[in-house]
Protein backbone atom coordinates (compact mmCIF):
# COMPACT_ATOMS: atom_id res chain seq x y z
CA UNK A 1 0.00 0.00 0.00
CA UNK A 2 1.16 3.47 -0.98
CA UNK A 3 1.08 6.93 1.21
CA UNK A 4 0.16 7.00 4.68
CA UNK A 5 -1.96 4.17 5.64
CA UNK A 6 -3.59 4.87 9.34
CA UNK A 7 -5.29 7.28 11.06
CA UNK A 8 -6.51 7.25 14.70
CA UNK A 9 -10.49 8.08 15.15
CA UNK A 10 -12.95 8.93 17.88
CA UNK A 11 -16.73 8.89 17.85
CA UNK A 12 -17.16 11.62 20.54
CA UNK A 13 -19.19 11.38 23.73
CA UNK A 14 -22.33 13.25 22.38
CA UNK A 15 -22.51 11.15 18.64
CA UNK A 16 -21.89 8.39 20.91
CA UNK A 17 -24.84 9.45 23.19
CA UNK A 18 -27.28 10.20 20.55
CA UNK A 19 -26.56 6.86 18.90
CA UNK A 20 -24.88 7.46 15.67
CA UNK A 21 -22.36 4.65 16.66
CA UNK A 22 -23.57 2.55 13.52
CA UNK A 23 -24.31 5.14 10.93
CA UNK A 24 -20.97 6.97 11.17
CA UNK A 25 -19.38 3.31 10.93
CA UNK A 26 -21.16 2.88 8.14
CA UNK A 27 -20.28 6.01 6.13
CA UNK A 28 -16.31 5.20 6.89
CA UNK A 29 -16.38 1.04 5.44
CA UNK A 30 -18.46 3.02 2.63
CA UNK A 31 -15.23 5.15 2.06
CA UNK A 32 -13.34 2.00 1.85
CA UNK A 33 -11.40 2.21 5.58
CA UNK A 34 -10.32 -1.04 7.10
CA UNK A 35 -11.39 -1.38 10.78
CA UNK A 36 -7.78 -2.70 12.05
CA UNK A 37 -8.91 -1.89 15.56
CA UNK A 38 -11.71 -0.54 17.62
CA UNK A 39 -12.93 -0.53 21.60
CA UNK A 40 -15.19 1.63 23.86
CA UNK A 41 -13.56 3.50 26.27
CA UNK A 42 -14.36 6.77 28.89
CA UNK A 43 -11.69 8.52 29.53
CA UNK A 44 -10.77 10.40 32.57
CA UNK A 45 -9.83 13.98 32.79
CA UNK A 46 -6.18 12.98 33.25
CA UNK A 47 -6.21 10.76 29.86
CA UNK A 48 -8.34 13.24 27.70
CA UNK A 49 -5.78 16.13 28.81
CA UNK A 50 -3.11 13.63 28.01
CA UNK A 51 -4.50 13.09 24.35
CA UNK A 52 -5.22 16.98 23.72
CA UNK A 53 -1.75 18.22 25.11
CA UNK A 54 -1.59 19.71 21.75
CA UNK A 55 -4.28 22.00 22.76
CA UNK A 56 -3.25 23.40 26.06
CA UNK A 57 -3.09 26.20 25.63
CA UNK A 58 -6.17 27.07 23.38
CA UNK A 59 -9.18 29.03 25.43
CA UNK A 60 -11.30 25.54 24.50
CA UNK A 61 -8.58 23.11 26.47
CA UNK A 62 -10.58 22.87 29.88
CA UNK A 63 -13.82 22.67 28.13
CA UNK A 64 -12.70 19.89 25.69
CA UNK A 65 -11.23 17.68 28.11
CA UNK A 66 -14.32 17.93 30.01
CA UNK A 67 -16.56 17.35 27.15
CA UNK A 68 -14.19 14.30 25.60
CA UNK A 69 -14.62 12.21 29.60
CA UNK A 70 -17.66 13.14 29.45
CA UNK A 71 -19.29 10.02 28.15
CA UNK A 72 -17.86 6.89 26.55
CA UNK A 73 -16.22 6.98 22.84
CA UNK A 74 -15.22 5.03 20.34
CA UNK A 75 -11.50 4.81 19.45
CA UNK A 76 -10.83 2.94 15.73
CA UNK A 77 -7.47 2.73 13.97
CA UNK A 78 -8.31 2.78 10.31
CA UNK A 79 -6.61 1.83 7.67
CA UNK A 80 -6.18 2.64 4.07
CA UNK A 81 -4.46 4.33 1.20
CA UNK A 82 -3.96 8.17 2.03
CA UNK A 83 -5.81 7.78 5.41
CA UNK A 84 -5.24 10.44 6.97
CA UNK A 85 -6.25 13.26 4.24
CA UNK A 86 -9.27 11.18 2.77
CA UNK A 87 -10.84 10.32 6.19
CA UNK A 88 -10.33 14.62 6.91
CA UNK A 89 -12.01 14.89 3.73
CA UNK A 90 -14.58 12.35 5.03
CA UNK A 91 -14.81 14.09 8.12
CA UNK A 92 -15.31 17.71 7.33
CA UNK A 93 -14.47 20.67 8.57
CA UNK A 94 -14.08 21.12 12.44
CA UNK A 95 -16.64 23.50 12.62
CA UNK A 96 -19.76 21.59 11.39
CA UNK A 97 -21.51 25.13 10.19
CA UNK A 98 -18.47 24.95 7.57
CA UNK A 99 -18.47 21.55 7.02
CA UNK A 100 -19.62 20.15 3.45
CA UNK A 101 -22.86 18.46 2.20
CA UNK A 102 -22.35 14.81 3.10
CA UNK A 103 -19.43 14.52 5.11
CA UNK A 104 -19.89 12.68 8.59
CA UNK A 105 -19.65 16.44 10.75
CA UNK A 106 -22.54 18.18 8.63
CA UNK A 107 -24.74 15.59 9.43
CA UNK A 108 -23.77 14.34 13.10
CA UNK A 109 -22.27 17.20 14.55
CA UNK A 110 -24.06 19.57 17.24
CA UNK A 111 -21.45 22.25 17.37
CA UNK A 112 -17.73 23.02 16.82
CA UNK A 113 -16.78 21.14 20.30
CA UNK A 114 -19.17 18.35 19.88
CA UNK A 115 -18.21 17.75 16.08
CA UNK A 116 -19.10 13.96 16.59
CA UNK A 117 -15.84 13.08 15.40
CA UNK A 118 -11.68 12.82 15.67
CA UNK A 119 -9.23 12.15 12.82
CA UNK A 120 -5.58 12.22 13.36
CA UNK A 121 -4.06 15.05 11.77
CA UNK A 122 -0.56 13.86 10.77
CA UNK A 123 1.38 10.45 10.56
CA UNK A 124 3.10 11.57 12.99
CA UNK A 125 -0.22 12.53 15.16
CA UNK A 126 -1.60 8.60 14.23
CA UNK A 127 0.99 6.89 15.49
CA UNK A 128 1.39 8.95 18.52
CA UNK A 129 -2.75 8.77 18.84
CA UNK A 130 -3.01 5.06 18.10
CA UNK A 131 -0.09 4.07 20.60
CA UNK A 132 -2.07 5.88 23.19
CA UNK A 133 -5.24 3.47 22.70
CA UNK A 134 -3.87 0.43 21.36
CA UNK A 135 -0.96 -2.19 22.40
CA UNK A 136 0.17 -3.80 19.08
CA UNK A 137 -1.80 -7.25 19.73
CA UNK A 138 -4.46 -5.23 19.44
CA UNK A 139 -4.24 -4.19 16.15
CA UNK A 140 -5.24 -6.98 12.87
P1 LIG B 1 -9.85 18.81 14.43
O1 LIG B 1 -8.47 18.30 14.09
O2 LIG B 1 -10.69 19.11 13.21
O3 LIG B 1 -10.59 17.94 15.42
O4 LIG B 1 -9.66 20.24 15.13
P2 LIG B 1 -8.59 20.80 16.20
O5 LIG B 1 -7.45 19.84 16.35
O6 LIG B 1 -8.29 22.20 15.82
O7 LIG B 1 -9.44 20.86 17.57
C1 LIG B 1 -9.63 19.70 18.35
C2 LIG B 1 -11.04 19.69 18.85
O8 LIG B 1 -11.23 20.77 19.75
C3 LIG B 1 -12.12 19.90 17.78
O9 LIG B 1 -12.47 18.72 17.11
C4 LIG B 1 -13.28 20.45 18.60
O10 LIG B 1 -13.98 19.39 19.27
C5 LIG B 1 -12.56 21.29 19.65
N1 LIG B 1 -12.45 22.69 19.26
C6 LIG B 1 -11.69 23.24 18.28
N2 LIG B 1 -11.83 24.57 18.23
C7 LIG B 1 -12.71 24.89 19.22
C8 LIG B 1 -13.24 26.13 19.69
O11 LIG B 1 -12.94 27.22 19.19
N3 LIG B 1 -14.12 26.03 20.76
C9 LIG B 1 -14.45 24.84 21.33
N4 LIG B 1 -15.31 24.84 22.36
N5 LIG B 1 -13.96 23.66 20.91
C10 LIG B 1 -13.10 23.68 19.87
Amino acid sequence: MKGNIITLSIIKPYAVKRGFIGPIIAIINEAGFKISAIKSVKLTIEQAEEFYIIHNSKPFYNDLVEFMSSGPIVVMILTKENAIEDFRELIGSTDPAEAKEGTIRKKYADSLQKNAIHGSDSDENAIIESDFFFAKKDRF
